[in-house]
This record gives C-alpha cells, structure tokens and sequence, in this order.
C-alpha cells in the first residue's frame, strides 16, 4: 500500500469511528431520556397509589368528616347542607311538570308527564344545550336572562299530551348543581361558586328567587316550587323507582353527593323535626379532604392555578373539568424531561386543552395501532409522528389518572355506606330467624349514581364498582347496587316539584 493509500485508509476509520461514536453518544442520550419519561411515569404511578389499606383510610376519613360536618357549621370541610327534602317522590305525583338542570357543562331544559298512582313517568322531554361560556362569568341577569329564555321557547313547543290544564300554573323544579345554603323546598342562597363559574353578584343571592324575576320578566306563567342540587334530584328518581335508594352520586363536570340521614344525627340543627324523622343531606364532598388522598405535585400545581385554590381538593383529583388536565400536565413534564414530542410541544402548555372526553377517547383507543391516540394527539395538541411507545405511556398515563379517580370515589361511597351503617361492618349473616336459620341482617342498599363522566367512561365505571367491591368484600359487596340514573337530577327535580306543588296528593316518608 502507497503512502496516499494508507492515508485514506486511516481517514476512513476516523471517520467510522466519529460516526459509531456519535451514533452511540445519541443512542445513549436517547436511552438516558427515556429514562426520564419512564421515571416521570413511575413516580405518577407512585404518587396516585390506591392500595385497598390506603382507601380504607379514606373510607374512615369520610365518614369521620360526615360526623364532624353534622355536628357543628364549619365543622368540616363537608358542609353536610340541609335540603330540606324529608319526603321523597312516591308514584302518587300526577301531571306535568317542568324542570331545569344547570350543571357545570350542560343546561337542560325538560317536560315530564306523570300519571299517578302505579303508572309511573308516561314521559320526558329533554332539550339540552351546553352553557355559553361567556355567560359562567357574566352577571346573574344575564345568566338568568338567557335560563328563562331557553325556558320560553321550551314551553311554546308544548303539545303531544303535555298540556297543563288551563286552570293551573305551570310549576317547575330547579336544580342547581352549586352549593346552595337552603332557607326551604323552594329557596336557598349561593354559598359559592364552582367547576369555574364565577358570578360575584351572585353569591349570597337568593337562587330560585333570581329564576323566578327573570321568568316573571319575560312574562312567563310558571312557579319555582322546587330548588334542587343535583344530587338531590337523582336521589328522588332513584328512589322513586327503588326505595331501596338511599345516597346518590354525581360524577359529570363536577362531583358531589347526598344521602338520606336521621333528623337526631344531624346535631348542628338540634330541633330539626321532619314528619318521616329523616332528612337528605348535601355533603357538597366536592371540598372533601383528608392527607390520606394520594396527592402528587400535578394536583399541587392545578390547584394554584385554579380560580379556588384550597378548594375543591376531592373533586379536582376526580371530576371531569379536571381528569384531562392532569394528564395534560403529566404530558408536559415528560416534554420537558425529554424531547418525546420534538419541538412542538407549546399547545400542551396551554391550560384544559386536553378535555376529559378526549381524555377518555385515549384511554378507551382499542386498535393495535393506537390510531386514535395519534389523531386526537395531531388535531388537538399538535404532535405529529409521536412513535407507538409513547403513545402507549400516554394511555397508560389516561389509566392511572383515572384509575385514581375512580377508586376514591368509589372509597366515598362506602365512606357514606359505613357512615349509615349500610357497609356492612356489623357482620352479614347474625340474626337467626324463629326456626334458627342464620337470616341475613345486610340490607340491599341502592346507590343512584348520574352524570357525564360516569356514564360515558366505561373504564371509570369499571374501576369504580370493582373498588367498592373489593372495600366492601364478597359477602358484602352483593347486598350494594350501583344504579346509573340518565338525566336523573332534571327528571328528580320534576318530581320533587310535583311533589312539592300545591296540588300534591302527598307522599310516603322517607325512612
Ligand atoms: P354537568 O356536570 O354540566 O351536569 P354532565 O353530567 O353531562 O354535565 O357532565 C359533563 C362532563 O362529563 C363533561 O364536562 C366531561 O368532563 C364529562 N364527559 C362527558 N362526556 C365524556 C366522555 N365521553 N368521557 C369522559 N368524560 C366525559
Ligand atoms: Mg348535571
């Protein structure tokens, strides 16, 4: 070999030798951030840990805040609200009724048709329409204005059998999904405000009061006989079908839930007496806290960059207003540990982008080749190309996050299940029957569950009765129903007003 021979000889295994080595330094700082994203995912893994010992804990938490909230105002962050409700719908309610439902995402307007004794609901009307987003920050006027309006035009499409007799005002029931400090059945005043809805001149007003001035303003002939929260009214659908229903749960935008209790519990309203010597009371669980709840820094960080921070901790790590941001944060951490997304990772900084229902879509992508995860990741966030296995940590990411959700509103209710004995923890089979059968002493106890979120998530339902029969176990576990209710706190509401109203032909107590 010549000398110019050699000399090539040598470039070219310089330059092979530069090259594998930038090929491996690469390989090397890929793995290495990798790493990172696979960490990020095992610390979330982690940090929302739902082990059975952790919800018992919650269990226990709830039912201590329950005492805590009914033994004195401000007890507990459970403010355990009076309803006022002590009877519920008993089949006896006749006629047609009206109902609004303002929930956080969605406003339903309805028409229910009830025939009296043994024949039930003959039938429902429902107009929905999501809430301007304009109008959750305007003033009340405005709110109520465009409420009574959407109302106006409900009620000039009566006809089919609706028809309310001449001689008769229409009468309607309210539910209002917000905490509300109730003065009667039909009044009560906003405590706040929630799920982002922020209308200062609002608070401390009379809710049904401000429905009545702007129906009256548009010269409507109709009556608020029934102020609701939306727990309540799916409790009285549930129960008007099964009596066996004693709580009822909302998992849509917000969550929350309500349940019957006995007058003599409620010891902060001592002399508080109600014919059927019960009452249904609001927990607002919404604001539910106990250092027992899995917390990771991404619930830290949604919770200060809330419109209510300290507010709300319960629902923000279970809702559906909150289970696509979460993700969404976790997803841009990963961005920022490493260059999973390449450069193009600014829409994932921008706050809500990733709604839950496109959250769910994620979780729920059953084709091999996660199709749907990149469609949603292209049109909504603007990643392109993002490889299949990250693809897969971003479901796997979807499935802790709501995993989580799930299980502790699951620990919720058996927290409400234990607070009124229904948990089974007094044993199943103890009480021997006349010819000393061991008999059952476990009551078959219903609970009506509504909202969005539960009955579009599949996967959110399927991790929820798995965990309340896992905390409960399998002697007690089959004795407790979970019951999806659709438009159950509307349809609730009619009822409550029909059995509210002045032609009521009375109802059965509650207990
Ligand atoms: P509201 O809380 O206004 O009464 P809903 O009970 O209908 O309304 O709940 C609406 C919420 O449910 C939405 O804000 C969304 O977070 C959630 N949701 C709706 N559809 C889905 C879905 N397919 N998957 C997961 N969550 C959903
Ligand atoms: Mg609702």
């Amino acid at each position: 070999m010549g000398k110019a021979g050699f000399g090539l000889a040598v470039s070219c295994a310089v330059v092979s030798c530069t090259i594998a080595a930038i090929l491996v330094g690469r390989r090397v700082k890929s793995r290495r951030k990798w790493n990172r994203v696979v960490g990020v995912l095992r610390e979330l893994e982690e940090g929302c840990s739902t082990s059975i010992g952790r919800l018992r804990q919650v269990v226990d938490a709830m039912a201590v805040e329950m005492h805590a909230g009914l033994a004195s105002e401000g007890g507990s962050k459970l403010k355990m609200l009076l309803t006022f409700v002590d009877n519920l719908p008993n089949g006896n309610e006749k006629g047609t009724y009206y109902a609004l439902d303002l929930g956080g995402t969605n406003f339903r307007v309805l028409r229910v048709q009830l025939g009296g004794k043994n024949s039930l609901i003959l039938g429902h009307e429902v107009e929905r329409q999501p809430i301007p987003e304009h109008l959750m920050t305007s003033t009340s006027e405005d709110l109520f204005d465009f409420i009574a309006s959407t109302l106006e035009k409900f009620v000039e499409k009566e006809g089919n059998g609706y028809i309310v007799p001449l001689d008769r005002r229409r009468e309607l029931g309210f539910t209002f999904s917000f905490p509300v400090k109730q003065t009667s059945v039909s009044s009560g005043i906003l405590i706040k405000w929630t799920k982002g809805f922020s209308i200062e001149d609002m608070v401390g007003k009379d809710v049904a009061e401000c429905l009545q001035q702007a129906i009256s303003r548009r010269g409507l002939d109709m009556r608020v006989v029934a102020l609701v929260n939306d727990t309540v009214g799916t409790l009285a659908l549930g129960h008007y079908h099964d009596e066996d229903t004693v709580a009822a749960v909302i998992i849509g935008t917000g969550t929350n839930a309500c349940y019957v209790e006995r007058t003599d519990a409620i010891i902060k309203s001592q002399g508080l007496l109600t014919k059927s010597g019960g009452m249904v009371v609001n927990m607002e669980w919404g604001n539910f806290w106990s250092t027992h709840l899995p917390r990771t820094s991404y619930d830290t960080d949604l919770d200060a960059d809330s419109p209510n921070p300290n507010d709300q901790g319960f629902e923000k790590m279970i809702s559906g207003m909150y289970l696509g941001d979460i993700v969404r944060r976790v997803m841009l951490r990963m961005a920022e540990e490493s260059d999973i997304f390449g450069d193009a990772t600014c829409r994932l900084s921008e706050p809500f982008i990733l709604r839950t229902p496109l959250m769910a879509a994620i979780h729920e992508d059953e084709s091999p080749d996660l199709r749907e995860v990149s469609r949603i990741l292209q049109e909504t966030l603007e990643l392109t190309n993002v490889p299949l296995k990250v693809r897969k940590v971003i479901v796997r990411v979807c499935d802790i996050v709501t995993r989580r959700a799930a299980r502790l509103a699951a620990a919720g209710i058996v927290g409400i299940l234990k607070k009124i004995g229904r948990d089974g923890s007094g044993g199943v089979m103890s009480v021997r029957t006349k010819t000393g059968e061991p008999s059952s002493r476990m009551r078959r106890t219903v609970v009506a569950i509504e909202g969005g979120l539960y009955a579009s998530y599949s996967m959110f339902r399927e991790y929820l009765s798995e965990a309340v029969a896992e905390i409960l176990g399998e002697e007690v576990a089959p004795y407790v129903v979970l019951k999806i209710l659709e438009d159950g706190s509307g349809i609730g509401a009619a009822l409550l007003a029909a059995s509210h109203s002045s032609s009521s032909v009375g109802s059965v107590t509650l207990l």
